[in-house]
C-alpha cells in the first residue's frame, strides 16, 4: 500500500486530554493522516475540534454511528482504514464494535472496553472478521522496555524469580471529581470507568508492562483496594501481590492518591544472576543489575542496544524521546501489520510487536480478578 493510512477518530475533541497525543503521535511518522472524526460529546465541540485541525467540515461528525455509516459509503480511495478510539472506558465498545462491522481496522485506548464481558465480544468480533484490532498499552513502546523484554527472552538475568512494579500518581489526592475537571469525573464514576478505578486506569498499564516485560503471566493475585478520598465511588489506590506462571511472585501497586507523584511508573525484574530497573520518568535510561559484576547504566539511542530497541528510536542518544515517540511507535507497528493486511489472511499479530485484543481481553480480567480478590476473604484468586 504505497500511500498514507487514513484515520478516523472517536473522541480526542480539544479540552480532552489523550485524543490530541494520539494524533501528534500518529503524525510523526508521516505515514498516517487524519481524515475525520467523531470527537466530542460536548455540543459543538466536534466541529470546533474539526474547524481546529482544518479537516474537510463534510467528514466531521457529530456522532460516531454518523461517522461509520457516512465513511463506509465512500468510495474505497477516500474512506478510512482504520479508526482510533479515545473516548472514556464506557464509549470504547460501542465505537470499536461498529468500526470492525463496517470493515474498519480499530485501535482503541486502554482499558478496552467497560467489562470483561464487552471485551470478548470484541474480540470474538475480531476473529470473525479477520481485520485488526491494537490497543495503546503506551508504555511497551518505549526502547528500553523493549530491551528489557529482549534481554529477559535472551536469559541475560536467568530464570525470573521476583517483580515489583509500581504506578503511583497523585492527581486524585483531592475530590477533583467535583470541582468539574473532566478527566476525573468519568474515571470516578462507575458508570462511565467500570469497575476499576485506579486498578483499571493505570493498574492494566503495570500489569501489562510486567508481563510484557517478562514474557510470563499473572496467575493469581492477593489483593486490597481502597477509596482513600471521602466521598469517591471506586478505588483510588491499589496493592496486591502477585504469583507468576513460572513459579515467579511479585508486587504491584497502583494509587492516584500518592500526593506529590506526577505519573511514576516504574518496574524492577530480578532474575538468578541480576536484574534491571526502568523509570516511565525518565525512559531513556535503564539500570542493569548483576550478581557478580558493578550496577551498568544502558541509555536510549546506543549502538550497544539490540537492533530491536534501536529500531523504536528516531533520534541519536541524548537527544531525548518520550511519551509521544512511544505512542507513536504503537501507531507504526499497527501501520506495518495494517499494510500487510489482506482479507481473508491471518496475520502473525505478534511479529508487528503492538498490543492487541487478546492484551485487552487480559487487562479485564485482570481487573476483575483484583476486585474478585479485593472484595473476598479467600487469599489468592486465579486470573483466569
Ligand atoms: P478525556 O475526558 O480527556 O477525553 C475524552 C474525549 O472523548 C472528550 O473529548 C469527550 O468529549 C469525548 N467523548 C466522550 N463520549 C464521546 C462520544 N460518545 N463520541 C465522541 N466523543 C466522545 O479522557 P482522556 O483522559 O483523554 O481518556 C480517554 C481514554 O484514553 C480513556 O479510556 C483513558 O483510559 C485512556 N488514556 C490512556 C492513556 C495512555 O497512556 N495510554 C493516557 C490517558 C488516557
Amino acid at each position: 500500500m504505497k500511500r498514507k493510512l487514513r484515520m478516523g477518530m472517536v473522541g480526542g475533541g480539544l479540552t480532552s486530554f489523550i485524543g490530541p497525543v494520539h494524533r501528534k503521535a500518529a503524525g510523526i511518522d508521516g505515514e498516517i493522516e487524519l481524515v475525520c472524526g467523531a470527537f466530542s460529546i460536548i455540543p459543538g465541540e466536534s466541529k470546533e475540534t474539526g474547524e481546529a485541525l482544518y479537516l474537510n467540515p463534510d467528514r466531521v461528525y457529530e456522532t460516531y454511528q454518523e461517522m461509520f455509516e457516512k465513511e463506509k459509503s465512500l468510495p474505497p480511495d477516500q474512506r478510512i482504514d482504520f479508526v482510533s478510539v479515545v473516548t472514556p472506558n464506557h464509549v470504547h465498545f460501542g465505537p470499536s464494535q461498529m468500526a470492525l462491522e463496517s470493515g474498519f481496522h480499530v485501535l482503541v485506548e486502554k482499558p478496552i472496553a467497560f467489562s470483561l464481558a464487552e471485551a470478548k465480544t470484541l474480540e470474538k468480533t475480531v476473529n470473525k472478521t479477520g481485520l485488526l484490532l491494537g490497543l495503546t498499552h503506551t508504555y511497551t513502546g518505549y526502547p528500553l522496555v523493549k530491551e528489557a523484554r529482549k534481554m529477559v527472552a535472551d536469559g541475560a538475568f536467568g530464570k525470573i524469580r521476583k517483580i515489583y512494579v509500581e504506578y503511583p500518581q497523585g492527581w486524585l489526592s483531592t475530590l477533583l471529581e467535583k470541582t468539574g475537571n473532566m478527566q476525573a469525573s468519568w474515571r470516578t464514576d462507575p458508570k462511565q470507568s467500570g469497575m476499576g478505578g485506579a486498578i483499571g486506569d493505570i493498574g492494566t498499564h503495570a500489569a501489562n508492562l510486567a508481563e510484557y516485560i517478562t514474557g510470563l503471566r499473572i496467575t493469581e493475585i492477593c489483593a486490597m483496594l481502597n477509596t482513600v478520598v471521602k466521598g469517591r465511588h471506586l478505588d483510588d489506590d491499589s496493592s496486591m501481590l502477585l504469583r507468576f506462571d513460572n513459579g515467579a511472585s511479585g508486587v504491584l501497586m497502583a494509587t492516584q492518591v500518592a500526593a506529590g507523584e506526577e505519573n511514576n511508573l516504574n518496574i524492577r525484574v530480578y532474575g538468578e544472576k541480576g536484574g534491571l530497573e526502568w523509570k516511565q520518568e525518565e525512559p531513556n535510561t535503564m539500570i542493569l543489575k548483576w550478581l557478580d559484576k558493578p550496577k551498568e547504566i544502558i541509555r536510549a539511542g546506543q549502538k550497544y542496544l539490540s537492533d530491536e530497541a534501536k529500531s523504536f528510536t528516531r533520534t541519536p542518544a541524548g537527544h531525548p524521546e518520550g511519551y509521544l515517540e512511544a505512542f507513536a511507535n504503537i501507531y507504526r507497528s499497527f501501520s506495518r501489520a495494517l499494510r500487510d493486511y489482506k482479507p481473508g489472511k491471518k496475520l502473525n499479530i505478534a511479529k508487528y510487536d503492538f498490543p492487541d485484543v487478546a492484551d485487552g481481553v487480559r487487562g479485564m480480567n485482570f481487573v476483575q480478578t483484583v476486585v474478585k480478590s479485593a472484595n473476598s476473604n479467600r487469599k489468592w484468586t486465579t486470573l483466569k
